[in-house]
């Protein structure tokens, strides 16, 4: 099955009273944050337990908040010439020890030479961790992530292998939709995010999926001389 994206839809002006909203949502949360750090160093004994899964779900929602922010927020970011490569290794520790955990391990597949790529590194890493993890999240342990980089006319691609569930056609059409998850605690923001920072680069998206046999995200991106 293969599905073709290039294009997400704007953010209507409900979306963009929502960004207005979870933004100004954030200072008060902080604040509950700090506060709940300073009662925990007198918390009652029997309590740290609570005072873990508080924390937890806290910092849950943050991480929904930045996503939807980063996804509303898609205006011009700054880029400076890379090399994906130099991305990969820097975030390879982090896949690593996330693999680690959940029994899988994590591969890596680089090509020769890898020509710069004009990017904005910091987006580029979230797609990169984004893809990651929905992979490892869709794999039992024992499954195998593999990041391969490829020249291609041009073009520089990264491929997100995983030996994992792999969609039905019904979820490979829903997959770019803002908020479609299949996970109890997903959030359904990742892919829309990734596929707004690689259009904003002039860059495409493509999946292949076998349903229970794996998927492969493919990102095309321009080199830099384009
Ligand atoms: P979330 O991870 O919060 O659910 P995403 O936007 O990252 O949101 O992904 C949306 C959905 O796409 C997931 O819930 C899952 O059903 C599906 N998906 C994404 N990546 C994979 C993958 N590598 N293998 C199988 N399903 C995937
Ligand atoms: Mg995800």
């Amino acid at each position: 099955i293969r599905s073709e994206l290039s294009h997400v839809e704007r953010l209507s002006l409900v979306g963009q009273m929502a960004a207005g909203i979870t933004h100004e949502i954030r200072n008060p949360m902080a604040v509950v944050r700090g506060f709940l750090q300073l009662m925990n160093e007198k918390c009652p004994p029997g309590l740290e337990s609570y005072f873990q899964i508080v924390m937890e779900e806290l910092d849950r929602a943050n991480g929904i908040i930045n996503d939807f922010l980063s996804l509303a927020r898609s205006g011009m970011s700054t880029k400076e010439d890379v090399n994906l490569h130099v991305l990969l290794e820097e975030l390879a520790p982090l896949l690593w020890a996330d693999a680690n955990l959940r029994g899988q391990s994590v591969e890596l597949n680089l090509c020769e030479s890898l020509p710069a790529l004009r990017v904005n590194s910091k987006e580029i890493k979230q797609v990169i961790l984004n893809l990651g993890r929905n992979a490892m999240e869709a794999m039992q342990p024992k499954g195998v992530l593999t990041l391969e980089t490829r020249q291609v006319l041009g073009r520089a691609e990264l491929l997100v292998k995983d030996t994992g569930s792999g969609m039905t056609e019904t979820e490979l059409a829903k997959l770019f939709t803002p908020f479609f998850t299949t996970k109890e605690q997903g959030t359904g923001l990742g892919l829309p995010l990734c596929l707004s920072i690689i259009e904003r680069h002039g860059g495409t998206i493509t999946v292949n999926s076998i349903h229970g046999a794996g998927t492969v995200f493919t990102v095309s991106l321009p080199c830099e001389s384009e």
